[in-house]
């Protein structure tokens, strides 16, 4: 089938809106992604046919939906090549992942261990980890990055030692969009005995990893920046550190048998998955993995590499504009300034004019520390958007400019 951006804007209810009396042009993918009929249509199907909780009742409903909920599981599985379908954690997003695995690293860290992250993180890569080195006295390192917005990874290998037990990374920097090296730093730091959690929370609405070649210990992500919904999303961990970890949250649904005197807790993956789960959330995640992998991953890093060049090279002819993340592994993200403005008052005129960007330090203060700039503006684009948009877009910026410089 081939790629149609116009057939494709279809699928998408909301891209028909007005925003400001002009038509939206939404370029804000990076905080979150627009959702396709399919995904909101399985979500009115499932409260509409077959709303029950799972896991529990013998009647039809409960059963309908636990089969549609495993059925989901089985798809985020097969989606990133994972090896057992209970590898797979339902979470309710990267964050909560994050702080799933920092949780449990508390009973193995202790005073003089060290862990590494990377210098371009989103706040939950980095928060999650302070406060599990409060907690424990492990010492956190942190990789450096260069001007142009890439790690810097001879620095890394200085940073690694036989007290490294565990290494954060992003997959793909929400603020530069920066794709890093993952699979060196996840061999380097096997090397020394350290396990690795990659955060992809940016990276697979616009990649499809393969976790098993990645050779990954923890991989997180979150369903809505993949044309999912909120509240929604996934840890995969081995099967060896999910059974070594111990339980983030107690209740029910995560346990073998109950009483006063001792608890056993579930096999996995419902160890982890305390409480009634995001049903609903959950099985739209596996209708958005469907949709995407019918428009194919080839098809969507094909066209968002074209909008990202052309992009790049339009806003490039502006004066006084600088974009932040230059490497040549990037994604469709594209942070930068003009020169004299706030990125703020960009943005506000932006979306008078029906532009959706954000504005800010996009979660990652420490990259905005390094390039000692408040914020940006950030346009990051989607399989969804059009060269005419990205048009629009620097006509807007240079119409910013003109009334603000
Ligand atoms: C969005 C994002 C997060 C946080 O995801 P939530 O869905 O808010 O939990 C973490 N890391 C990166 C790189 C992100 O882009």
């Amino acid at each position: 089938m081939a790629f149609n951006v116009t057939q494709i804007r279809e699928d998408f209810p909301i891209l028909k809106r007005e925003v400001n009396g002009k038509p939206l042009i939404y370029l804000d993918n990076a905080a979150t992604s627009q959702k396709p009929k399919q995904v909101i249509d399985s979500i009115t199907h499932y409260y509409t046919h077959y709303n029950a909780n799972i896991h529990r009742g013998v009647h039809t409903l409960s059963q309908e939906a636990t089969d549609a909920y495993e059925q989901a599981r089985k798809k985020i599985q097969k989606h990133f090549n994972i090896a057992h379908g209970h590898e797979v954690i339902f979470t309710s997003g990267t964050t909560d992942g994050i702080n799933l695995v920092a949780n449990g690293f508390s009973s193995f860290l202790k005073t003089g261990d060290e862990v590494i992250v990377s210098a371009m993180e989103h706040h939950s890569n980095i928060v999650p980890w302070q406060m599990l080195c409060e907690r424990t006295g492990a010492l956190l390192k942190v990789i450096p990055m260069s001007e142009e917005g890439t790690l810097i990874l001879g620095e890394y290998d200085t940073l690694l030692t036989e007290k490294t037990k565990l290494v954060f990374v992003n997959h793909i920097s929400n603020a530069l969009g920066t794709i890093n090296p993952i699979e060196e730093i996840i061999e380097k730091a096997h090397n020394y005995g350290a396990a690795v959690l990659v955060d992809g929370a940016q990276s697979c609405s616009h990649i499809k990893p393969d976790l098993q070649a990645l050779d990954v210990d923890f991989y997180v992500t979150s369903a809505h920046k993949m044309c999912g919904p909120t509240g929604v999303g996934m840890l995969y961990g081995k099967a060896e550190w999910l059974h070594k970890l111990p339980p983030y949250q107690g209740g029910g649904e995560m346990i073998a048998e109950v009483t006063f005197e001792k608890t056993t807790y579930a096999d996995l993956p419902h160890k982890f998955e305390a409480g009634t789960p995001n049903i609903a959330g959950g099985i739209a995640f596996g209708t958005a993995i469907d949709y995407l992998n019918e428009i194919g991953f080839d098809a969507i890093a094909q066209h968002e590499s074209q909008l990202l060049e052309y992009a790049t090279a339009e806003l490039l002819k502006i004066p006084g504009l600088r974009i932040y993340g230059t490497g040549k592994d990037k994604t469709s993200v594209i942070s930068f300034n003009v020169e004299g403005i706030h990125p703020y008052d960009v943005g506000t005129i932006l979306d008078k004019l029906g532009i959706a960007v954000r504005t800010g330090h996009h979660c990652a203060q420490p990259i905005m520390d390094f390039y000692k700039i408040p914020g940006t503006v950030r346009a990051s684009f989607a399989f969804y958007n059009t060269m005419e948009e990205v048009d629009a877009l620097v006509n807007a910026v240079r119409q910013a400019q003109n009334m603000l410089s």
